[in-house]
């Protein structure tokens, strides 16, 4: 019988062996801990956490808790781990780190079908193959990458503007128009007058910012200014930037305001925006609170914050299957951060079902694809099908499930709707043999 190979033994890696070994297919998993580490790992442990020991959300009241559930019900390693060895942290399911990882390493490393192999892999094997080394991908393997999926298909490190749900932007206060008329209207604007413009630099200026990792400090502001330097440049430096009233005449009131912030569509449901040129390296609380003095933002649900950090990934809309599958290759599979999820839980689910689908291949089988209504299947959609031209890693969210049939205007019964829709979805998958 064939074997799979597993790169990375990482979040993804981990959950993909697993998935494999558990249905009776032999792995060779390779992970180069503690031969090579990388500038974030510190154990040679197999789903390390490298920052926070928080997985995020439980309850399905948010969309990560839909995500986890619908892992538990597929036999996640990473999930039932992370359960058997939770400490208190009200909504949210965060870990004793060590033990973690030491249970997802015991119980991978001792399947019977599993087998270690504790080196750096250099090029992509031959083979049914998932690689998944994550954002932090050794040199060579990252050139190799590369080069297999050609020079505009792997990133090295991400600079991202916050991501806005559509649903919890108030639409009276924002104007639909492109700048000076040009094409179809295709902006959200969000106009200011001087007062309110000249707060929100002063909160900018106020905020927080995160600190930098040593590995990324010389990566950092290549070619991509954050918000909080150009503020910080003087008083007007935003408003010949990303703030730039020209052309955006409010139609309420014909008038041009003293400045505009555009939101662009994110996806090709119309259900996520992004704030035009605002990529940030504030601290996340800090985002939430200087960007609901946006007019039209005041309650505006970020689903994903700004971030300029080292993250190697792919293009993955030009280049991925929703299977996971390589687009060049039908027996390579990428899975994990590098495909563009953003996340621990997101990069186990994304190992999850490519390791199911390789098995799949392996015995001739039909892969998987799976319903958009299901957490899986939205965030497999949204990486391959968002815009191929500014990708960015995304976090499973609400915005990337189809809308309910009927308009749910009470968020949180929304929500409640969505969750209770996702996980029958994923029953009736896994009735037919999921
Ligand atoms: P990883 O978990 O990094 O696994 C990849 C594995 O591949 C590693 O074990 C690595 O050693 C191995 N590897 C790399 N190259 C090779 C090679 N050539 N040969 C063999 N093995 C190789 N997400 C959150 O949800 N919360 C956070 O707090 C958080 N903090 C982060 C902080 C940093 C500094 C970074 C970089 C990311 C963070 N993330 C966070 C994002 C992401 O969720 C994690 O990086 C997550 O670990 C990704 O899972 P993965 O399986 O894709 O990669």
């Amino acid at each position: 019988m064939k074997h799979v190979n597993v790169i990375g033994a990482g979040l993804a890696g981990s959950e993909a062996a697993w998935q494999i070994a558990q249905a009776g297919i032999e792995v060779h998993l390779y992970e180069m801990r503690p031969v090579k580490m990388t500038d974030a790992h510190h154990t040679e442990d197999f789903a390390e956490l490298v920052c926070s020991n928080s997985l995020r959300g439980n309850s399905l009241a948010n969309a990560v808790g839909v995500l986890k559930e619908e892992m538990r019900r597929l036999n996640s390693v990473v999930i039932t781990s992370a359960d058997e060895t939770a400490v208190p942290a009200g909504g949210a399911l965060a870990v004793d780190r060590h033990a973690f990882s030491g249970m997802v390493t015991k119980k991978v490393k001792e399947h019977p079908l599993v087998t270690v192999f504790s080196e750096e892999v250099t090029t992509i094997p031959e083979g049914v193959t998932i690689v998944a080394t994550g954002p932090l991908t050794s040199e060579p393997l990252a050139e190799a990458i590369k080069e297999f999926n050609g020079s505009n298909g792997f990133y090295f490190y991400d600079a991202a503007a916050p991501i806005i749900d559509k649903s919890t932007i108030d639409m009276d206060k924002v104007y639909l128009k492109s700048r000076y008329d040009k094409g179809e209207a295709a902006y959200l604007n969000c106009p200011m007058n001087k007062e309110e413009f000249e707060a929100f630099r002063d909160a900018l200026l106020a905020a927080e910012v995160a600190p930098l990792k040593e590995f990324e400090q010389e990566k950092f502001f290549e070619g991509c200014m954050p918000i909080e330097v150009m503020a910080a440049r003087g008083p007007k430096t935003m408003l010949f930037g990303p703030m730039k009233p020209v052309g955006l005449e409010d139609p309420k009131t014909g008038k041009r305001p003293y400045a505009v912030i555009q939101l662009r569509q994110d996806n090709a449901v119309a259900s996520l925006y992004n704030i035009v040129g605002f990529q940030t390296h504030l601290k996340w609380g800090e985002q939430k609170r200087v960007f609901q003095m946006i007019p039209g933002l005041e309650n505006a649900e970020i689903v994903r914050y700004g971030v300029m950090h080292r993250n190697s990934f792919m293009n993955s809309p030009e280049l991925l299957e929703q299977t996971y599958q390589s687009k060049k290759r039908s027996d390579l599979f990428f899975a994990g951060q590098m495909t563009g999820v953003e996340g621990y839980v997101e990069s186990a689910a994304s190992g999850l079902l490519a390791g199911r689908n390789a098995v799949r291949l392996i015995k001739g089988e039909e892969l998987i694809t799976l319903p958009r209504e299901t957490a899986m299947g939205s965030l497999a959609y949204y990486i391959t099908h968002a815009s191929g031209k500014n990708f960015q890693p995304m976090n499973v969210n609400f915005g990337l499930f189809p809308e309910m049939p009927e308009r749910i205007k009470d968020k949180k019964t929304r929500y409640e709707a969505i969750a209770n829709r996702a996980l029958e979805a994923l029953e009736k998958e896994i009735e037919h043999g999921l």
